[in-house]
């Protein structure tokens, strides 16, 4: 089995090292690494398109580009590899994607590129920042990839899976539980602060705390101990909508052709 990982933290983060040692060390699985050069939480599935991209190879094999999540496994996949890899994994992030983390998520970002590439793919992320217990969740995620192996759930069908995994030792983790999406409010305040040079600078605040918390959600799983893992789709369709929305445009139809503009 061939495993590209990736993450949004940047190529030296510790969550990407612990997750690649991990993996290397199962039976039969090559691993590599292309990652972004620096820091690219939040940039969801940003592509680069109005400047290059270079690729360099770290002292320890971890190849790195000047772009984002997305713009690395998109190059691996699409030429930089020279081969299919069998499943992506994107983490471990420092810090939890749950709810409407997701959508804003470069861990996420990079694990829906290789699912948009018919791959299956994972994003792992700790619940807590700071990588306490990370060795922890590197030997989770490394449980989870090698039992998904031995299941053989790791095929020709794509499939992405989100998963969070609370900052505890190995013994202490509760087993892995299936959940929908929380969500969270909307987000803090933006903070302005003056520059050096008397100019106002605005600084995206913190996302806000969960809004829907409750049973079934990755955010109450996780609060629990488990290790919450949502199967994610890409169809943004309001599937529920659509009849409602039917039904709106035909009165916008019709109303155009008989009533005049307001
Ligand atoms: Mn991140």
């Amino acid at each position: 089995m061939k495993i590209l990982i990736s993450n949004d933290d940047g190529f030296q983060a510790p969550g990407i090292v612990a997750l690649h040692d991990a993996l290397k060390t199962l039976a039969g699985v090559e691993v590599e690494v292309v990652a972004p050069e620096h820091n690219n939480s939040a940039k969801s599935n940003a592509l680069t398109l109005h400047s290059p991209l270079y690729v360099h190879r770290a002292s320890n094999g971890f190849r790195y580009v000047n772009g984002t999540p997305a713009d690395c496994v998109h190059i691996a996949l699409t030429g930089l590899l020279g081969y299919r890899p069998d499943l992506v994994v994107s983490g471990i992030n420092n810090g939890a994607n749950m709810g409407d983390d997701t959508i804003y998520s470069g861990t996420v970002g990079a694990a829906m590129e290789g699912y948009l590439f018919g791959i299956p793919a994972i994003a792992f992320s700790q619940v807590d920042k700071g990588w306490g217990e990370l060795e922890a969740a590197a030997a989770k995620a490394r449980e989870i990839v090698a039992q998904m192996y031995v299941q053989r759930l790791i095929g020709e069908t794509p499939w992405l899976l989100n998963v969070n995994i609370p900052n505890m030792p190995l013994q202490s983790m509760r087993p892995i539980r299936m959940c929908r999406l929380g969500r969270r409010h909307a987000a803090e305040r933006v903070i302005v602060q003056e520059s050096p040079r008397g100019e106002a600078m605005y600084w995206i605040g913190g996302a806000g705390p969960a809004k829907d918390d409750g049973e079934g959600t990755d955010f109450h799983a996780t609060t629990m101990g488990h290790v919450s893992i949502t199967p994610l789709k890409v169809d943004l369709t309001d599937h529920e909508s659509l009849a409602h929305w039917a039904q709106a445009a035909s009165l916008i139809i019709a109303g155009a052709a008989t009533a005049p503009a307001m």
